[in-house]
């Protein structure tokens, strides 16, 4: 087992990433920016370096100064979290390359399913339904709108290189495709350095259900389940759970298999999540992430796995020490994503929290950098703490979902947690019977 790791993140997840290592007895490097020297995981780690200035680019998507804080702490492994490098492939090439473990899938598996072309097309070839659309690029105009023609509308054109729920464009008639192709293309560049980009059916109304996948790269590959993250707002998600309240057991189990079937052939080592569309029954691919996600949780909560301690394992060449059959479900958890935004009209609101209650009790986590007397800095992604609940069964999980909101207390900054307090108590999400476009529509945003 590794004996040090390096956690190339900041903010809740790399908190989380230092508990998992703390529980397995590996001692951890923190690596942060001037803005973030007094966050809670570079104080909890046994150590910890400062890569740069503010700016992400100049720190925690400094590849050089990264690698250098890992030889010289002499870590084993480096851990990059979500966001920043933890869908870069050149990143985990160069770690591997010095010697170091990159606590992800291989190289490979980063750089295919990182192009959504591309993972289309993987998809497509491992028996995976996909989103009907254009097979591949669409390069010019012409191609654009001939396209349109045989895919109908409403369409969306989306960037091979996209994420975080950027770079998407909805075009619902002929006269919009030509603006809406170009436009994208033009932001996909300044985003993502690559202006490839293609199109599929915009579906009216479907859910947002993703499977967890883990493998060893050793030839065990299984699942955790399914989370429905269907409570979406521009195209990204703000409350998430599991099960999904639309599936039933067979329909678990089929998509289940499917997905252990293509990441069997994969080889895929690691923790991922593949991502589907659902409507009317129906499971379309959207994208693969090839690293944790920020609801995972949700999937620890009902199979009682530690996520981050199996990748870690898995990282340190230990295959995995159970199969399809050994994971069981047990009841349902929620999360809510709280971010230091303003609750109505999220506007950022970074600053000092001046006073700090976070709930507890039977069935509820707390995943947060926050403290009493913390600043939470401007140059970052607004998530500060994650409200996962567990719960016997789907309405135990409710109640506990709204007494702990109720609990908690963030002062001084304004959070989400009025937004969640309100839509938890919405009748269709009570029913779970919601779709993607749903917290837009009842926000009064579409
Ligand atoms: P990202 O990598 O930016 O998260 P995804 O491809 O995972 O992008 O899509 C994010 C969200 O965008 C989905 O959860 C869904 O709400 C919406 N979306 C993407 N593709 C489609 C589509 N073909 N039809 C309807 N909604 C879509």
């Amino acid at each position: 087992m590794f004996e040090k790791v390096l956690i190339a993140n900041r903010g809740e997840i790399a908190l989380r990433i230092h508990r998992a290592c703390k529980e397995m007895g590996i001692q951890t490097v923190a690596v942060h920016s001037t803005a973030d020297a007094d966050a809670m995981h570079v104080r909890l780690a046994d150590e910890a370096i400062c890569i740069g200035p503010p700016a992400p680019k100049d720190s925690y998507l400094n590849i050089p100064a990264i690698l250098t804080a890992a030889t010289l702490t002499r870590a084993d492994a480096i851990h990059p979290g979500v966001g920043f490098l933890s869908e870069n492939a050149r990143f985990a090439q160069m770690v591997e390359d010095h010697g170091i473990a990159f606590i992800g899938p291989t190289p490979h598996h980063i750089r295919v399913m990182g192009d959504k072309v591309a993972a289309k097309d993987e998809a497509k070839r491992l028996g995976i339904p996909v989103v009907p659309g254009s097979d591949g690029a669409v390069e010019t105009e012409e191609e654009a709108l001939k396209l349109a023609k045989e895919i109908g509308f409403p369409l969306i054109i989306k960037a091979a290189a996209g994420g975080g729920g950027r770079g998407m464009k909805v075009a619902s008639k002929m006269e919009e495709v030509a603006q809406a192709w170009a436009i994208c293309r033009t932001e996909a560049k300044a985003a993502f350095g690559d202006d490839t980009v293609y199109m599929e059916r915009y579906l009216s109304r479907p859910r947002h259900i993703e499977v967890q996948v883990l493998g060893d790269g050793k030839g065990s590959c299984i699942n955790l389940g399914e989370r429905d993250c269907s409570i979406q707002r521009r195209h990204q998600k703000v409350i998430e759970e599991a099960p999904s309240p639309a599936l039933n057991a067979t329909q678990r189990a089929q998509i289940g298999e499917t997905v252990n079937k293509a990441i069997s052939e994969m080889g895929y080592r690691g923790a991922g999540t593949i991502e589907f569309l659902y409507e009317d029954g129906e499971f379309f691919f959207i994208e693969m992430n090839t690293r944790l996600q920020v609801e995972h949780p949700i999937s620890e909560m009902v199979c009682g796995i530690d996520l981050v301690r199996e990748q870690i394992k898995v990282a340190a060449g230990i295959p995995l020490a159970f199969s399809q059959e050994d994971i069981t479900f047990n009841g349902h958890s929620i999360e809510c994503r709280v971010t230091a935004e303003h609750p109505e009209t999220f506007m950022p609101t970074p600053g000092k929290i001046t006073d700090y209650h976070a709930p507890g009790g039977l069935g509820v986590r707390v995943d947060s950098q926050l403290y009493s007397g913390y600043s939470v800095p401007p140059y970052y992604d607004s998530l500060v703490s994650k409200l996962v609940v567990h719960g016997a069964n789907r309405n135990e999980c409710l109640m506990r979902l709204k007494r702990a909101l109720d609990e908690y207390v963030i002062g001084g900054i304004q959070t989400t947690i009025p937004l969640h307090q309100k839509i938890i108590a919405q009748k269709p999400f009570i029913d779970g019977d919601y779709d993607i476009h749903w917290l837009e529509k009842w926000m009064g945003l579409k």
